[in-house]
């Protein structure tokens, strides 16, 4: 007796990197930034006296905040995101609330935080400082963001989708500038 396996056909492909040939299982789609760009500003010595850095969370010198989002652009040919988890800034009372609810599953009904993207996307030209609205997610992990300035090419993408041949070009553009 012949037994069916239901086996659920991958997608996936493998992913060879152009600039160094090295093989991925598939193509890497989540990119970040470790920092808010402020951060950057900073001088070592004084880091440790000026920021406040935790888990998604950053303050510099008290009165700067920031938290880390996602920020997913569809792809329209393809199951998944193209994703960058980066920063934005956040208003002190926001920041606040976020902390409340750090672990209370209900904050998923808080009203978006607004906030000025603090990091450049690669391949996107001047993101710093876009505005964008960050919507809560479920305990554990980052909002989502949206880029809400309509004039950009963040926001088409984001609300269009882009193809699978873009966000591969993005991949391989950040991949190349990491592995060089
Ligand atoms: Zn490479």
């Amino acid at each position: 007796m012949k037994i069916f396996q239901f086996k659920k056909k991958s997608f996936k492909k493998k992913f060879k990197c152009n600039c160094c040939g090295k093989i991925y299982d598939e193509i890497p789609l989540t990119f970040g930034n470790e920092f808010p760009a402020s951060y950057y500003s900073i001088p070592n010595n004084e880091i440790r006296t000026r920021v406040n850095y935790e888990k998604s969370l950053c303050v510099i010198d008290e009165k700067y905040f920031f938290h880390r989002v996602r920020l997913s652009i569809p792809i329209v040919d393809y199951p998944e995101n193209l994703n960058f988890d980066i920063w934005t800034t956040i208003s002190e009372d926001n920041f606040i609330k976020r902390n409340m609810d750090w672990n209370n599953p209900e904050r998923i009904h808080n009203e978006p935080y607004f906030g000025w993207l603090e990091n450049e996307i690669p391949m996107y030209s001047d993101t710093f400082h876009l505005e964008t609205i960050s919507n809560e997610s479920e305990v554990g992990e980052i909002p989502n963001m949206q880029i809400i300035d309509e004039n950009h090419t963040l926001f088409t993408d984001q609300r269009n989708g882009i193809t699978f041949e873009k966000a591969q070009k993005i991949a391989q553009h950040i991949l190349q500038k990491q592995h060089n």
